[in-house]
């Protein structure tokens, strides 16, 4: 299968950035974290739905800076 197609979500909605994106792991109970996407060029986030239950610790509190990466 060629995994180039339009099912790929690669390309930023908001800047068309088009090399993928930044993981951000949001923790939404004791058991599962939240997987979230963040364009490393423009700093949207998107919420795709992914949940985990593979996280049971997850310390890091650093949040809310997204616009400014540029690394
Ligand atoms: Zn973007």
């Amino acid at each position: 299968m060629d995994s180039n197609t339009e099912n790929s979500f690669r390309v930023c909605l908001n800047c068309g950035y088009q090399r993928g994106f930044h993981v951000h792991f949001k923790e939404i109970s004791v058991e599962k974290a939240r997987l979230g996407l963040i364009c490393p060029n423009c700093g949207q986030s998107y919420d795709i739905g992914w949940l985990t239950a593979d996280i049971t610790e997850m310390k890091p509190k650093k949040e809310g800076t997204y616009g400014e990466l540029d690394h």
